[in-house]
């Protein structure tokens, strides 16, 4: 089978990121992966193949589905750490299976004792505070009742984390607020510290607080998106620029190209529409490219008569509406083209390029969402 579309994941791009990453932490943080939403679209069995290969030996997910993939994936016997949804009744096999996950609520953490005590393997927990964030974590008040839990039953689990998220760490008009959080994780810490209460492990930073918050950085990082070769916001990258060495380029490397090719060719002539309903009519006598990519493939409808691809190292303009198969592309400056002819939708051609920041500002979405968008049976090939 052929698909209409192929996405291409640069190994060596990833390596650059990590590189660039660790250049920042220092030797001694552990780098989680962050491999949720399918591994922002790359494909969790790739990632964890170049990830390993790159040397990570830890993974995170949003779900015990995707830790199952990860597992199943792994060559390395890498750590696993659920950061959302496990469904109780699988709680006994990820405990058998060495998974780490967060525990943010007291049921939760009861069943993790039970089930620990009943099998005789200590679950790996990791206990997610509320700094702010306002999703998942115990609470402030919470924390008498925790700490006598964890003291009575610290020989059956092992407590592996102490860790937060911060809400919004990629912006400055967010600043008061992170602070304001990282304070609190302390308290929490010193808190528990001062009952006897150690942690393996303390985390809290993503990609953005990793990158313009370095205090965040503890012994671990959960890093998502800058190991893909973006930046979480355009101001992470501009408050970031200042401090690299001079004349150095962007250190992040986009590991994704989405390539496609022309499926037929197409004269219209001037006054016709193109497409569903009258959003584009032929100015002058055009020739039309038709590519095999469409909102159903994660192509969104909001690049109708906006998007470009590149050809033979050319931008052409996608027109008229984007449907579920195919996008109309203009390709009356293009000669030679033939059916078959490569199109890049993301990625470089002949020195010009369409980056996923274009494509997902002309649709606003921002990176994250995009990638996690490109469906999953699209096939992915890694790139050494
Ligand atoms: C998604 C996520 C991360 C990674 O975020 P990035 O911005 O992609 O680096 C880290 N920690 C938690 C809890 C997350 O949910």
């Amino acid at each position: 089978m052929i698909a209409t579309s192929t996405l291409e994941i640069s190994a060596k791009a990833y390596r650059q990121n990590i590189r660039y990453i660790r250049s920042e932490i220092g030797p001694k943080p552990i780098i989680s992966a962050v491999v949720k939403g399918n591994a922002y679209g790359h494909g969790i069995s790739q990632m964890v193949e170049i990830a390993e290969k790159a040397g990570i030996r830890h993974f995170s997910t949003f779900s015990s589905d995707e830790a199952w993939e990860v597992l199943a994936n792994s060559k390395k016997g890498s750590e696993i750490m659920i950061l959302g949804m496990l469904h109780m009744e699988e709680m006994e096999e990820l405990i058998r299976n060495g998974i780490n996950f967060y525990v943010f609520d007291f049921e939760r953490l009861a069943n993790a004792i039970l089930i620990s005590k009943e099998i005789g393997i200590p679950a790996k927990i990791h206990i997610e505070v509320e700094t702010g964030f306002h999703r998942t974590g115990f609470d402030w008040n919470q924390r008498e009742k925790l700490a006598e839990i964890l003291l009575d039953n610290f020989t059956f689990i092992s407590i592996e984390g102490l860790c937060t998220h911060y809400a919004g760490a990629e912006s400055v008009s967010n600043f008061v607020r992170v602070k304001n959080q990282i304070a609190r994780y302390h308290e929490f810490k010193d808190y528990f510290n001062n009952q006897g209460i150690t942690f393996k492990t303390y985390h809290t930073a993503c990609s953005a607080a990793t990158l313009i918050f370095p205090e965040t950085i503890l012994d671990m990082v959960r890093i998502g998106i800058a190991g893909y070769g973006f930046w979480p916001t355009k101001e992470t990258f501009f408050a970031k620029l200042n401090s690299l060495p001079k004349g150095n380029k962007n250190p992040l490397k986009r590991l994704i190209t989405w390539k496609s090719s022309v499926m037929s060719l197409k004269p219209v002539k001037i006054g016709e529409f193109v497409g569903y309903g009258n959003s584009y009519m032929a100015l002058e006598n055009i020739r039309l490219a038709i590519v095999p990519v469409g909102y159903g493939h994660g192509y969104s409808r909001l690049l109708s008569n906006q998007g470009m691809v590149l050809i033979k190292g050319q931008y052409c303009m996608v027109v008229g509406t984007v449907t579920m198969n195919a996008i109309a592309v203009n390709v009356n400056k293009i000669k030679d083209l033939k059916v078959g002819d490569e199109v890049i939708l993301i990625g470089k051609q002949g020195g010009k390029e369409i980056t996923v920041a274009s494509f997902s500002e002309s649709t606003q979405m921002v990176n994250y969402e995009m990638l996690t968008r490109l469906p999953k049976d699209i096939p992915r090939k890694i790139i050494p």
